[in-house]
């Protein structure tokens, strides 16, 4: 297919035109990209190396994509087949780097739009980091620990011909955690015969890195207390929403109630809990215990602490200060947005990825509250998992100490490369700021590199 180049296009539109008739089929990627262009237009008109570079159309074409089968054997000795992906998307600045996401509704449109947008993520942290993103349309929901063992293992047979701790090292996000990258890492280990490396998030009696289970809901709440600087605020006594249960809502409440916030909601795919006394630290105890069982409902929170649960409903409608989706994409659309403002919230951040639809994210920039995009604000767990690449070379470990200064250093940094690039005189447009910084290195990297 012949790629024109953006020098060109007639305009945005043009460009974007072009983009959606390309990838008409995957929804997900096409918002990622249309936001990011939003962003990063005019830096690229302004730059002649851009223009001559085609930068646009190469960044934007993934330098590989993997597909697969992941055949498996189930307890009852019946055949079962998932289609394995790995958007390997670009290694300008280091190995590709991502995770790996285990859910019946991924598809190739979704993982490339994570692997998009895990290249300015990796970008903005300051590491070398490439991007990438991976998983199967895989439902771990229901499954034994037998049956989970035998899919991973199926999975990284074929996924170990792609990946090493040089090239792509994959990392767990939704339905992979601990338990899954263990069976990954064993068989890779078991195939290639060497210990490197090559996934991060592991346990830390093999090689995982302190804090790393906590750093994306922590870096999270780090990123709201830069925010929240830039208007002489702090987080001790505000009110905070949080959706989802997993990973990184778990250490998103619990970096909150550290820091004297008050969290009143937790979610899942089957609804919310509201508890207005807040969430405390024995509280998210039972949490972190029932979520073990990735089938387990957050109602049984509501039954144990006698508190509303809220079937098939999301929590923004209960007023608060601070929000933070950190359960999946478009989960806050338009009209959630307007609750939250009119209630009062004026700081959002998303600890998930692209959690909010372009109309909620336009709605956030037109009331001017502090709102924190997720490629900025999520960016704790894949610095962290560079630690941990890091302290794999060297075999030497770093204390959690060491570990949470670092990570506070980063998030830190990325705030402040998205005033430097987001500053617009009244307000800090922290979307256009994590973009262009993002963009900027990357960009700047394959020009260096040339024509590859
Ligand atoms: P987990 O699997 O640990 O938890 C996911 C949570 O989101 C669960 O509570 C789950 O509920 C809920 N959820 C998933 N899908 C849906 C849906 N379609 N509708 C409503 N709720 C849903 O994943 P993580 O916490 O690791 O990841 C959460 C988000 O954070 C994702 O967007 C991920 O990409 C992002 N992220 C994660 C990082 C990490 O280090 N783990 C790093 C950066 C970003 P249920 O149990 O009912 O499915």
């Amino acid at each position: 297919m012949e790629i024109t180049s953006s020098m060109n296009y007639k305009s945005k539109q043009d460009f974007l035109d072009n983009v959606h008739s390309k990838f008409s089929n995957e929804k997900e990627f096409l918002q990622a990209v249309e936001e990011v262009i939003g962003s990063i237009w005019d830096t690229v008109q302004q730059s002649q190396d851009y223009l001559d570079g085609n930068i646009l159309d190469r960044i934007i074409t993934p330098e590989r994509v993997i597909i697969f089968r992941v055949p498996w054997l189930d307890d009852n000795g019946r055949v079962h087949v998932n289609l394995g992906y790995r958007i390997q998307f670009n290694s300008a600045i280091g190995p590709y780097k991502g995770g790996l996401r285990f859910h019946p509704k991924v598809n190739l449109g979704v993982l490339k739009f994570l692997a998009f947008e895990q290249i300015f993520k990796n970008s903005l942290t300051g590491l070398n980091l490439g991007g990438g993103k991976g998983g199967s349309d895989f439902d771990p929901k229901g499954k034994s620990d037998n049956e989970i063992m035998k899919f991973c293992q199926s999975f990284m047979t074929e996924l170990s011909r792609h990946i090493g701790h040089n090239t792509d090292v994959p990392a767990g996000d939704i339905g992979v955690g601990g338990r899954e990258i263990g069976f990954m890492f064993g068989q890779y280990k078991r195939i290639k015969n060497e210990f490197t490396g090559v996934l991060t998030g592991k346990k830390t009696d093999w090689g995982g890195s302190l804090i790393r289970p906590e750093a994306t809901g922590y870096g999270t709440v780090y990123f709201v207390e830069e925010m929240l600087k830039t208007r002489n605020e702090s987080i001790s006594g505000k009110v905070a929403t949080i959706s989802g249960s997993g990973n990184v809502a778990q250490f998103a409440c619990e970096k909150l109630i550290q820091l004297g916030a008050k969290p009143v909601t937790l979610s899942d795919s089957s609804g919310y809990i509201y508890d207005p006394e807040g969430i405390t630290s024995e509280k998210l105890e039972f949490v972190k215990k029932l979520k073990e069982n990735s089938s387990a409902r957050i109602s049984e929170y509501a039954k144990k602490y006698n508190v509303d649960f809220i079937e098939g409903k999301t929590p923004w409608e209960v007023k608060c200060d601070i929000a933070l989706p950190c359960a999946t994409q478009n989960e806050l659309n338009e009209d959630d947005a307007k609750a939250l403002t009119e209630n009062g919230c004026f700081v959002v951040a998303e600890g998930a990825n692209m959690p909010s639809t372009t109309e909620a994210v336009e709605h956030f920039i037109k009331e001017k509250i502090l709102f924190g995009p997720g490629k900025a604000a999520n960016a704790g767990g894949v610095a962290v998992s560079g630690i941990e690449m890091s302290q794999n070379s060297t075999r030497m470990h770093l204390s959690s100490e060491e570990v949470d200064n670092l990570l506070k250093g980063i998030m830190t940094r990325i705030h402040t490369t998205c005033v430097q690039y987001g500053d617009k005189g009244d307000f800090i447009n922290y979307v256009d700021g994590a973009n262009i910084g993002g963009f900027v290195r990357v960009a700047d990297s394959m020009i260096d590199q040339g024509i590859v």
